[in-house]
């Protein structure tokens, strides 16, 4: 388990492709100006529109590889075929800057943060209200092949198992009303009692 004393919050949002995710991290992004968003690594391909350093950084199989071997990744995971991993580095920086540490990864992800920074970890899984919503929003993303739109909807059941490791599910129906909510979970996840050095607290009151 890592000791952190700082005040920095981790909030996971979890969930299936298309679920809403993206648009919900801009939306956190947004009104919360002492953020920090974690850009994953993964050795998926470049979508269009995507840029390399501000959707993701895009590594080689080769690269991602060594930087497991290096110890470089807080937590990473194999998803629809491909690496993907949080960086160490810049999430220890962030919170030492008592900022709120946003992090778009999967269920495994999700598990591996938790251990890791446990007082600190606030976890939300976002889904739409049904299968064929899901369905319609990833096809509305354009230029899906129908195995990988199979894949991430047979991954988004396999996803929807583990909603009882998170501390909230949001079920994303009104973008707007979604993103209400999980403002209202942003703002608590910093008044946890976790987060607190209770000795500290102690002699402050004494004082
Ligand atoms: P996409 O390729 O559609 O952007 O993302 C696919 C899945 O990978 C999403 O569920 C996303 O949350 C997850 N993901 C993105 N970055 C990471 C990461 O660093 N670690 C893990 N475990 N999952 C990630």
């Amino acid at each position: 388990m890592i000791q952190c004393k700082s005040k920095g919050v981790i909030l996971i949002l979890s969930g299936p492709s298309g679920a809403g995710k993206s648009s919900l991290c801009k939306i956190l992004a947004d009104t919360f100006p002492n953020h920090y968003f974690s850009i994953s690594s993964t050795t998926r391909e470049i979508r269009e529109g995507e840029v390399c350093g501000v959707d993701y950084n895009f590594v080689t199989k080769e690269q991602f590889e060594k930087d497991i071997k290096e110890d470089k990744f807080l937590e990473w995971a194999m998803v629809h075929n491909n690496y993907y991993g949080t960086s160490k580095i810049q999430i220890l920086n962030a919170l030492e800057q008592d900022k709120l540490v946003i992090c778009d990864i999967d269920v495994q992800g999700q598990i591996n943060i938790k251990k890791a920074f446990p007082n600190h970890t606030t976890s939300v899984f976002i889904t739409t209200p049904n299968k064929e919503i899901l369905k319609t929003r990833i096809l509305n993303r354009g230029n899906i092949k129908s195995d990988v739109l199979q894949n991430r909807l047979d991954n988004a059941s396999l996803e929807l198992q583990k909603i009882p490791n998170f501390d909230y599910l949001l079920i994303n129906d009104i973008l707007d009303e979604t993103a209400k909510r999980l403002i209202s979970i942003a703002n608590s996840a910093f008044c946890k009692v976790s987060l607190y050095d209770f000795q500290l607290l102690n002699t402050k009151w004494n004082n």
